[in-house]
Parts: C-alpha cells; structure tokens; sequence
C-alpha cells in the first residue's frame, strides 16, 4: 500500500536525527541553524548615546527664548565623562555619549548659532533623540533561538555582542547516485540513444541551496552487481540520495539492491503525483532516499521528502516550505486519492495573488519546471478545482535565510 503524503513525510522526520555541532567562524554560518540559543552579553546600546547631530541640552533650560552658551564637542567615539552646566549645550555627533546632565538632544537643524551661542527654536522633550543604553536588547535576552536560521541580521546581532562564531550543526556530506544504462555523465560523448545524466545536479544543487554538501558518486548501470557496490560506497556518507531504477521495470533493481545491503525499508510508494515510486529506508544512522528518475518527479520529490530531512539533520526549527494562498486561473483536472504537485507560474492582480500552470504537466516536460515559479500542492481528497479557487502554493527557490 503507498503511504500517503502526510505519513510519507512523517515516517522520514520520525527517523531523522541532528548531527552534531560544531562551532564555525560568523560568516562561515550565514544560512545555518543555531545549534543552541544565543543570548545578549550586554546591553546593546552599552551608552546613552545621540540619535542625531546637534546639541545636547539640558530641557529646563530650553523653555524661554534665551541662548544656551555652547561649552564644548563631544564626536562619536568621544568620551563619555563629560558634564552639561546649566544654560550650556554641548555640540554632539550622531552615535557620541551624551553627557551627564543632558536630558535631550536638539538637533542641529532645529537651532541657530552665534558667536558660540546657539537658540533652540522648537520644542524640546526630555529623552527626545537619545538612544538609551539596552533600548535594543537588555543583557540576558535571548537573541535567536536555538534552530533559527543566521541571516544578515543576526551575524549583525552577534558580531554586535562580540560572537567571533556560531554554534551550528554540522553540514551533512549528501551521496548522489545516478542509475540507468541509458546515462551518460555530463561532458562525455552523447550518442543518439542516451541521455545525460542531469539528476545528479539538479540534486547537487537543491543540496547546496540548503547548506549541505553534495558528492556525487556518478552512475550506477542497471545491474545488482554495478548497484551494490556503488550504493555500498554511498552508506558512508550522512544521507544516500538515488534517482531511477524504482519502479515496475525489469531493470529496476534499487530496491533489490539495498535490501541485500540490510537498508531497513520505512515505505517504498507514496501516493503523490508526481513521484509515486518514492522509496524510503534507513541503514543505521544513515537515510536512503530512492527517488524517481524523471528529472521533475526527482526534483519535487526531493523537495518534499529530502529537503525537510537535511535541515532538521543542520538542526532546522522550519523544515517545510512556507505555504501561502493563491487563487487558481484556470480550472484544475485531477483525481482523487493523490496529493498532485502543479507547476505554476505566480500573477499578480490588484494585489492579489493569483496561479496557472506553467504548461505540460507530464513528467517528462522539464520545459515547464523551468518556468514555474512555485508548486500548487492539490489535496489528495480533491477530485478538481474550479476557476478561482484558493489553493496553498510554495515558492520553488527560496534562500535559506
Ligand atoms: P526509471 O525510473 O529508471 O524508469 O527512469 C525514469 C525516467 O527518468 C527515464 O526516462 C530515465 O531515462 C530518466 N532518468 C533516469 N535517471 C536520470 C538522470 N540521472 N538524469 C536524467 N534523466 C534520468
Ligand atoms: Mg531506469
């Protein structure tokens, strides 16, 4: 019986476990999950310090219509131990302490000066323009959690508090193996009866896109002796990815293959169109996935069932694509009992999302992947969709930050 596409997901997630951490130098962790929470060291701010160019006053002194005398010039990086005197301003930069006895700053476009006095022509409010030491973040808070993704932002957060590196999970090092005799690697000469073996990158890529670190171990030829021993050489990475060779054909001998290898099978069919003949085992720690070898059912099923897997292996807290809402331009044909995953091609009208195919939907159409922007998931309990209907759609590339 195939599973279904919910249980499908579920039994690999359920087998799935974190690798270990390890601590990498900031950059080096842009895109990656936090392995544990990150938490401020200080105060951020650390010092009151001035929002603007101008003057820092004391507010009292601010009321009538006499000058202030100007006493001195704080620039950013300047001290912070300087006093205000009553009736006085201290000129200021943007970023520099304020001094004690200020309670606001003017900014310079708000004053006149003269002969080293300066008139503040509007109203001034205490705490007006200074940014107060911990307004950002308190020391103690928690800045990220442990699996949020590293984005710009937060490298900025943790150089801000002095983090040279990040905790992270360790990368999984991906094995990909190609099977088919019909394949020939990309560079080799192509007579007119073979193809070129193109699952091996589209998988390398939708392995880098994530983080993770793709081998390729080239192809396997369609026999039980040319497949064991390159899938035995793949059981010595983190993950095994295979495309083709699982379906009914007489020459499909993945399954075979592993079995003898002792790969524990979870599920070797899945109710989803496309990518029916998706299978799935464990080797230990170690997960197999045998996907189909039609260059869009290999791609998409990756994304359902592999790309999920990896980031909860890089410690990932969001494993599954975001999903949002969009309405359909034309009607959808499909039948019931299979979750169906359309290409389509994203509009947008009055500020509305809207959603039509991107084209021939067969298998063996890559034309059409290469034009979608985003999968239409279509319920399984669904036998069609009219014109207009919301459907729940997911972005096809999205960086992992
Ligand atoms: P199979 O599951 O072995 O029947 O393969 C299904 C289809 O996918 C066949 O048309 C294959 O030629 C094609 N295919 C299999 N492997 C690859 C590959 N590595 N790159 C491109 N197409 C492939
Ligand atoms: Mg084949």
């Amino acid at each position: 019986m195939p599973e279904s596409f919910e249980n499908a997901r579920a039994l690999i997630l359920d087998r799935i476990r974190t690798l270990p951490v390890e601590d990498v130098p900031l950059l080096d962790a842009l895109g990656r999950a936090l392995a544990e929470p990150v938490m401020a060291t200080r105060d951020l701010p650390l010092f009151d310090n001035s929002a603007m160019d101008g003057f820092a006053v004391r507010t009292a002194d601010c009321s009538g219509k006499q000058s202030l005398r100007i006493s001195g010039y704080i620039p950013a990086g300047g001290r912070a131990d300087s006093l205000l005197e009553p009736g006085c301003a201290i000129r200021i930069m943007t970023g520099a302490p304020v001094p004690q006895g200020a309670d606001a700053v003017v900014p310079v476009e708000d004053t006149r000066e003269e002969s080293g006095q300066v008139w503040v022509d509007s109203p001034v409010r205490v705490r007006d323009h200074i940014r107060f030491a911990g307004e950002d973040m308190k020391q103690g808070e928690l800045v990220a959690g442990a699996g949020s993704v590293l984005r710009p932002a937060e490298l900025s957060m943790l150089a801000s508090f002095g983090y040279q590196s990040a905790r992270v999970h360790r990368r999984p090092r991906v094995a990909i193996l190609s099977t088919g005799d019909e394949l020939v690697e990309l560079g080799q000469p192509l007579p007119d009866d073979r193809i070129v073996n193109s699952n091996s990158w589209s998988l390398a890529a939708q392995i880098k896109e994530l983080g993770a670190e793709p081998v390729m171990l080239g192809i396997a030829r369609d026999s039980l002796a040319s497949l064991r021993e390159k899938l035995a050489e793949g059981l010595k990475y983190d993950a095994l990815i295979t495309s083709a060779g699982v379906s009914a054909g007489d020459r499909d001998f993945v399954r075979e293959a592993l079995a003898e290898l002792e790969v524990e099978p979870v599920f070797w069919k899945v109710d989803i169109k496309p990518g029916r003949p998706t299978a799935f085992g464990m080797k230990g720690e170690l997960p197999v996935f045998s996907l189909p070898g039609n260059p869009v059912s290999t791609m998409m099923t990756f994304d359902q069932f592999v790309r999920p897997a990896l980031l909860k292996m890089m410690g990932h807290r969001q494993l599954f694509k975001a999903t949002l809402k969009a309405r359909l331009l034309q009607a959808a044909k499909k039948k019931g009992g299979r979750t169906q995953f359309m290409r389509v091609s994203l509009e947008v009208r009055d500020g509305q999302l809207f959603v039509g195919s991107s084209g021939d939907q067969n298998t063996g159409i890559l034309r059409t992947m290469v034009r979608a922007d985003a999968i239409a998931i279509l319920e399984a309990d669904r036998n069609g969709y009219e014109a207009g209907e919301e459907v729940d759609i997911q972005l096809l590339s999205l960086p992992m930050y």
